[in-house]
């Protein structure tokens, strides 16, 4: 169902709609920028459709919304374990394409790897609905097109944001009452981007042999990447995480166990016990994420783990590009170019 609604309009809606959701959306977060005086873009509780920031990528991806940086897994005392319980409130992301399929990543792995889901995460993910942006401009470092991730029709509602005016393409019935009075009845349907500035090439992953393993184009990640871990927190498909029990209690017996996001960029992330560590180097751990992201994941489950939102190439302060990264590995693979450095 197509409707073309007044953006006064459209923010009584959001006001009707803040009575049953939580809803969410890119928004400015003023002086909390990298640098003094700086603003940073990420995911809030918006109240009105003037609060969505359009014009700039977020810094954060919203998978924070349904995978939260720490999450209590369950409270411990001395004999008793108890399960926090699921948060009652139902939740609306407004996002654009290649974040609804970023998710998509996050269900895969949380909810489709192996026998067991993922109750935690399951039982966020299954209150959220998506409002999709119509995105066909992209940012500089997107590239989503390249990856496949640019369209979806996976949405509750998907808009596009004009001037005075939004069109919207209504799919999930059961926002049907807060939309049916207001604006006109109009067809609307999304338009995806065609094309990115940043194109990315990938090897055939059954091409990847061992020998690109220990290959010098790894060194340069080793000289350059400080392991700051930015590329995963900012990244909407990065998942890992690591285990933290806080305790109440100096005798250890009261407390909560806790999820934290980890990052396999930084040290000690891949530590066992006795402290022994696998990739020690950078470059090894640039080879890793590289690997798991448009090689490995594929083999798993048939499409590419990265959906090319660039925000790891945005934000890396060592001007570090992915995107690079892959296309370099696609001309040693693909074009035997091993001057590749
Ligand atoms: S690896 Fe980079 S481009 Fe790919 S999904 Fe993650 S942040 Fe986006
Ligand atoms: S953001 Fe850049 S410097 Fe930081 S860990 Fe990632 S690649 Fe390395």
């Amino acid at each position: 169902m197509g409707y073309q609604l007044l953006n006064k309009d459209f923010n009584d809606i959001l006001n009707q709609l803040k009575s049953e959701y939580k809803i969410y959306g890119p928004k400015r977060f003023e002086n909390k920028g990298r640098f003094s005086d700086t603003d940073v873009i990420g995911y809030g509780e918006i109240d009105k459709l003037e609060d969505i920031v359009l014009d700039e990528k977020t810094y954060f991806s919203p998978k924070e919304i349904i995978y939260p940086i720490r999450q209590t897994l369950f409270y411990f005392t001395e004999d008793e374990v108890k399960v926090p319980d699921a948060p009652e409130d139902k939740v609306i992301v407004f996002l654009r394409p290649c974040d609804i399929n970023g998710i998509k990543r996050l269900d895969t792995i949380f909810l489709e790897n192996g026998p067991y889901k993922d109750v935690y995460y399951e039982r966020l993910r299954e209150k959220v609905k998506f409002f999709m942006i119509e995105c066909t401009e992209g940012f500089d470092s997107c590239f989503c097109v390249s990856m496949n991730s640019n369209k979806t029709h996976d949405y509750a509602v998907a808009i596009r944001f004009n001037e005075e005016n939004v069109l919207i393409d209504l799919k999930d019935r059961d926002l049907l009452e807060y939309f049916e009075n207001y604006g006109k009845a109009e067809e609307f349907t999304p338009e995806y981007i065609k094309e990115n500035k940043a194109k990315v090439s990938i090897p055939y992953p059954e091409k990847v042999t061992n020998e690109m393993f220990e290959h010098e184009v790894w060194q340069e990640y080793t000289r350059r990447c400080i392991g700051c871990g930015r590329c995963n927190t900012s990244c909407i498909t990065c998942s890992c995480f690591t285990m933290q029990d806080v305790y109440y209690d100096a005798n250890k017996k009261v407390g909560e166990r806790r999820r934290v996001w980890a990052s396999c960029q930084i040290d000690v992330f891949t530590n066992m016990a006795g402290g022994h560590g696998f990739r020690e180097k950078q470059g090894q751990r640039m080879r890793f994420k590289t690997m798991h992201k448009i090689n490995d994941f594929y083999k798993r489950f048939g499409f590419h783990m990265c959906v090319g939102c660039g925000r790891c190439d945005d934000v890396c302060p060592e001007y570090i590009s992915f995107s690079k990264c892959i296309n370099k590995l696609y001309s040693i693979v693909e074009e035997g170019n091993n001057d590749e450095k």
